[in-house]
């Protein structure tokens, strides 16, 4: 019996503090009420504990507090950790089904119908799920040149039905209007409606390579970042700070290749850099939580 006795009076500050496992309550429970000694030293404890001076009071439980803040901010940072990854998976799938598939022009594709009061109504085909229009006003010609393309996503496709788009352009007959389809397959733009004063192209929509130069920036800035690094690894201050640099440059290009993989052109480049933006900044506070998460489970394996 003494040796159990030894043990119960080892787990009891925690059992006292109410840290120790269910399992544990239950065998110092079970103990307390057969072992009448066992019991006076549970109650001395928190007789002790209510009457000693604060003062001490709090010197004396600081450790078992920390400690048990400390195990409250890693079931914290778990729950973090798994939900800013799980947000940016669901973000990297939304993107990837949402991404607009162009249509190439065909004659049933769109309807272009002139309003008489001023400005055109086109319809599209059933198919078409999304539009956008660019204006630009062409100042030789004194001509207003609307650029527009049709799209679906495989979001549309699959899960919703968004009903027959129509887009209104209202404009006065005093100005001189061109409104080309831009088919985004490196094609010529189809002109729809307007004459077309310099007769010789209708022109091409080119897609942009604005994601190429931002990866590349990323790039560059992990190289200097590292090469910072390794010169100043001796100054703590400053290997602190780039150690909560590097994760940015990386999660840019993570995000960059699990949205668009090695393709850096694009046709809707707002839509598609706000996606890696906001993956990039998922994934950089899933580094932060994964890397603290990591290190206190090395220092707890440490002992
Ligand atoms: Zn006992």
């Amino acid at each position: 019996m003494i040796d159990r006795c030894n043990l119960i009076k080892d787990i009891l500050p925690l059992y006292a503090e109410d840290m120790a496992s269910t399992d544990t309550r239950e065998f110092v429970s079970e103990h307390l009420e057969h072992c009448a000694e066992c019991r006076a030293e549970f109650e001395r404890m928190q007789k002790a504990a209510k009457f000693i001076p604060d003062a001490v009071h709090d010197a004396d439980i600081v450790p078992l507090k920390r400690v048990k803040r400390d195990l409250f901010i890693k079931r914290l940072q778990t729950i973090c950790f798994t939900a800013i990854l799980a947000c940016a998976i669901v973000t990297i799938i939304f993107g990837i089904l949402t991404s607009p598939e162009f249509f190439p022009y065909s004659d049933n594709l769109l309807n272009v119908i002139d309003v008489p009061d001023g400005g055109v109504i086109i319809t599209f085909d059933r198919e078409v799920t999304g539009y956008s229009c660019n204006q630009v006003f062409d100042n030789e010609t004194e001509t207003a040149i609307y650029r527009i393309n049709a799209w679906t996503t495989t979001w549309d496709l699959r899960l919703s039905d968004r009903g027959k788009q129509n887009m209104v352009m209202p404009f006065d007959h005093e100005t001189e209007i061109q409104i080309f389809y831009a088919q985004n397959d490196g094609s010529e733009d189809v002109l729809i409606y307007g004459a077309n004063q310099n007769t010789e192209e209708n022109g091409v929509t080119l897609p942009r390579l604005i994601l190429m130069p931002y990866f590349l920036l990323a790039f560059l800035a992990l190289v200097v970042l590292v090469i910072l690094r390794l010169l100043l690894r001796n100054k703590q201050t400053a290997v602190a700070w780039i150690d909560r640099a590097i994760p940015f440059p990386i999660s840019y290009m993570a995000a960059q290749l699990c949205t668009k993989g090695f393709n850096f052109t694009t046709y809707s480049s707002q839509r598609d850099f706000c996606i890696i933006i906001l993956v990039a900044m998922l994934l950089y506070f899933a580094m932060l939580t994964g890397k603290s998460l990591y290190k206190a489970k090395l220092n707890t394996s440490r002992g």
